[in-house]
């Protein structure tokens, strides 16, 4: 058992991630050239997959302005937030506040105001702006020491809320310093977006299982990048790991049937995962475990394995890499990629991920993309995979934990 160790090539991993060194948004050209070259890969090596097409909702800001009017007039170059709905067409002007973090304190005097506070804004704080009464907000990106085209602001979008009252926009760090030294007392801002459908596609090559075909364990991972950069760490890197593995098991077949997944459209909101299960309804029940890897291939990081699943699953994992001698640590819990969507669906779940640098930037390229870092998550995954698909009798139930089941009912919901 367990002959795959030895026969994975960093190398050819890192000359896979090569070839897909530009930016693959969801539901773009660049994202479409990626699925036809996964394809065409996949034919080269002789399996034989599918595409399967699906349509997802995105948003296209259409105008975004921040100008502060007094004691001073100046517009700022900024980015809308996506899905946070639209201000009304003449904009709203109203007083201006810094709050830092959002504290209680801060926030008691942001009714009526539009607000500027540190970092993004995601759910929680843009929960708490809303019951605080604020018409608006800014948020800020980026750092001190940036210069040239790093000075573009980054590109956000809002999650998880359902409601979505107040509107905002995100500037550079650099000209939230200039609001607050040249003491901005009163703004106006413009928020104008519209929803529209792009199609994706997810690309799937089935191996079929010797004597237990009728399990299923399926190995996934994204191709789709952000708008920012080519996503080399994010997640191409992955995309390579389980070709390197589809590549090893279309000549080793195992007892159990492996189905291998490139997910589109994740970053949009893993809408990849979604379709699929959809696609894939009547069939779920077969599912006994999914193997997603997210973020990897980068030399100095840490590799993490997030399990979405029963504590015994996690256990047995964990047990797996002390055979092999392979050091990672454990995270029981509901991740942010992928998994998520198998879990949901009740199904158990991981994600293999490696920490690193540059995620959702334009620095995300192949430059930081080492041939070793590739191997030694690749060698991980086929551990568990293979030990898996050869079990005798397999070694967990198909179960999620009712908390974690609960949490992700939440997530998919909004
Ligand atoms: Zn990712």
């Amino acid at each position: 058992m367990r002959m795959g160790l030895g026969k994975i090539s960093g190398k050819r991993q890192y000359q896979f991630v090569e070839k897909f060194n530009y930016i693959r948004e969801a539901g773009t050209e660049g994202e479409k050239r990626a699925s036809d070259e996964i394809l065409k890969y996949l034919r080269e090596i002789g399996l034989i997959a599918v595409t399967e097409e699906f349509e997802f909702s995105a948003y296209e800001i259409t105008e975004a302005r921040l100008k502060v009017t007094q004691p001073y007039e100046k517009e700022y170059r900024v980015t809308g937030y996506k899905r946070c709905g639209n201000t009304p067409e003449n904009g709203i002007e109203a007083p201006f506040l810094y709050i830092e973090n959002g504290d209680e304190i801060s926030l008691s005097y942001a009714k009526g105001k539009i607000v500027m506070v540190n970092g993004l804004v995601k759910k929680e704080i843009y929960q708490k702006l809303v019951s605080h009464g604020a018409v608006g907000f800014i948020t800020m990106s980026g750092t001190p020491i940036d210069e040239g085209e790093d000075l573009e602001p980054a590109d956000p979008s809002l999650r998880g809320v359902k409601e979505s009252p107040v509107q905002g926009v995100n500037l550079h760090y650099k000209d939230a310093v200039e609001l607050v030294e040249r003491g901005a007392s009163r703004v106006s801002l413009k928020l104008q977006q519209k929803q529209v459908t792009r199609s994706s596609r997810n690309i799937i090559a089935r191996i079929k299982g010797l004597d237990k075909e009728e399990e299923i364990l399926t190995l996934s991972a994204h191709y789709d990048s952000v708008p920012q950069g080519p996503g080399a760490y994010d997640n191409m890197s992955g995309a390579a790991i389980i070709m390197e593995l589809a590549r090893y098991f279309a000549e080793n077949p195992s007892r159990r049937t492996l189905e291998f997944i490139w997910f589109g459209a994740e970053e949009a909101g893993l809408c990849g995962s979604q379709a699929y299960v959809k696609a894939h309804e009547s069939e779920l029940p077969r599912h006994r475990f999914n193997m997603n890897v997210d973020l990897a291939g980068q030399l100095i990081g840490g590799t993490v394995i997030g399990v979405t699943a029963e504590a015994p699953v996690c256990q047995m994992l964990a047990y797996m890499m002390h055979e092999a001698g392979m050091g990672v640590s454990f995270k029981n819990d509901v991740w942010g990629s992928d998994s998520n969507t198998f879990a949901w669906r009740g199904i158990p779940a991981m994600t293999l991920n490696r920490d690193g640098f540059g995620m959702h930037t334009r620095y995300d390229t192949i430059e930081l993309i080492s041939p070793c870092s590739l191997k030694r998550s690749a060698d991980i995954l086929l551990y568990i995979a293979e030990s898996l698909a050869e079990a005798k009798v397999f070694p967990f139930r198909r179960e999620v934990p009712e908390d974690m089941k609960n949490r992700l009912e939440i997530y998919f919901e909004e």
